[in-house]
């Protein structure tokens, strides 16, 4: 008898000829997933399962394996020959010894010599037999032992079906570069994106020192924390200080914000090229803040050709706030913090600038040498 996690997968399933790639990027994910705790990880047809790992470390590897995007569900149990011995062996170290119970039959292999139906009463006698208080309930029972007939002479055994997180194996939709505040909605609208198979990379604007270096490690530990989900190695950091003072000295002041969001556009634009990412990410909801209009989001895609996604745009804050606390970034997105955003702000941002408007304003700076002077800073931080 042998100790498994089985790992059963999502959407992969639906992607025809696609499969076989899909299922590769999906096992490579699992095995990063797993990193640094002892396992061995088989396929066998439409499961993977979890092997010759530590008692210790079942529960971390059940958690790690909860956040892996394309996971369906997951069960701890055993893996056993598929004969009657060695399946009530495992069922009885999956049944406790009383309360009401069922054993429920899946078969793979069809040509097993029992029935689905079959092998339920039989296992069920010889659990009462072995177990006198116990009573079957087909209907609500206290403990269910699944059975899993697969096709290469063994069985699974196991007691419970635990929700995975659903989606499509990160790495599956191609490379996203999001850009991330210390704010509560970003982090999630990262997730969301790798939840449909992006990988992401994460870019931080900062305002040193108007911004400090707590702000900085802030977003940092948001990266880190998502990563359990979307993978990724480092936060590149790119600092705007210059960008906003020009603005400051030059520009009408309830523009502020929108011409720092098509600077920070431009320069994202300019790092998702360079990292190959075809789209740029926010945190945006429609009507959220002055400068989530439509208005405000036209004249920001206005200066970028690669698409913007932004999955959040028709969520209310409740909703986002919800997702943050499920996901754990919440309780660091709300930590204080000086977001570059809320330096210079302008008493009365403008909520629907003109687009000629922005463009008389911003043909007082020098856009192209303002760019460079911040690609020339970016630094990357590790998150590991
Ligand atoms: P968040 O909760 O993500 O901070 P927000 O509600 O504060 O969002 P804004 O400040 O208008 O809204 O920012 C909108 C989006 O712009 C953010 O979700 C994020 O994607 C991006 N953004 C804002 N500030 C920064 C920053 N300092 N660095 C990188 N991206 C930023
Ligand atoms: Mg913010």
């Amino acid at each position: 008898m042998e100790k498994v996690i089985i790992v059963r997968y999502a959407e992969i399933h639906l992607k025809g000829k696609n499969r076989g790639y899909f299922e590769h990027i999906f096992c490579v994910n699992l095995e990063k997933a797993l990193k640094g705790l002892r396992h061995e990880l088989r396929r066998t047809s439409g499961r993977y399962l979890v092997a010759a790992f530590d008692e210790a470390d079942a529960e971390e590897i059940c958690t790690r394996i909860s956040r892996v995007f394309g996971v369906h569900s997951y069960s701890k149990g055993y893996r056993v020959p598929n004969d009657l011995d060695g399946i009530l062996e495992a069922a009885l170290r999956i049944c406790p010894a009383s309360g009401t119970f069922k054993v429920d039959t899946h078969r793979a292999d069809k040509r097993y010599p029992m029935t689905s139906p079959q092998l339920n009463a039989e296992i069920g006698a010889r659990l009462l037999d072995a177990h006198p208080s116990l009573r079957v309930d087909v209907h609500t029972p206290e403990h269910v032992v699944y059975l899993d007939i697969r096709e290469d002479g063994t069985a699974l055994v196991f007691g419970s079906f635990e929700e995975g997180v659903g989606g499509m194996p990160v790495g599956t939709s191609s490379k996203g570069v999001l850009l991330i505040s210390g704010g509560i909605d970003s982090p999630v609208a990262g997730y969301m994106m790798a939840k449909r198979g992006m990988e992401v990379e994460y870019l931080h604007f900062h305002s040193y020192p108007y911004t400090n270096e707590q702000a900085r490690d802030k977003v940092i530990e948001l990266a880190r924390i998502l990563s359990r989900y979307t993978g990724g190695e480092f936060v590149s950091t790119v600092k705007v200080t210059h960008i906003q003072e020009e603005i400051h000295k030059k520009c009408a002041a309830e523009l502020n914000v929108t011409l720092l969001r098509r600077f920070m556009f431009r320069i994202a634009e300019c790092v998702a090229r360079k990292k190959g990412a075809k789209c740029l990410i926010t945190g945006e909801s429609l009507g959220q803040v002055a400068s989530q209009t439509i208005e405000g989001i036209t004249s920001s895609n206005a200066v970028v050709t690669l698409p913007v996604l932004r999955p959040l745009i028709g969520f209310d804050k409740e909703e986002i706030i919800l997702r943050a606390k499920k996901i754990g970034t919440f309780e660091t997105s709300v930590l204080p913090y000086e977001d570059c955003c809320t330096v210079f702000l302008p008493e009365f941002p403008a909520i629907k600038p003109k687009l000629s408007f922005i463009e008389e304003e911003e043909a007082k700076l020098d856009v192209d040498a303002l760019v460079q002077e911040a690609l020339d800073s970016l630094e990357r931080f590790p998150l590991h």
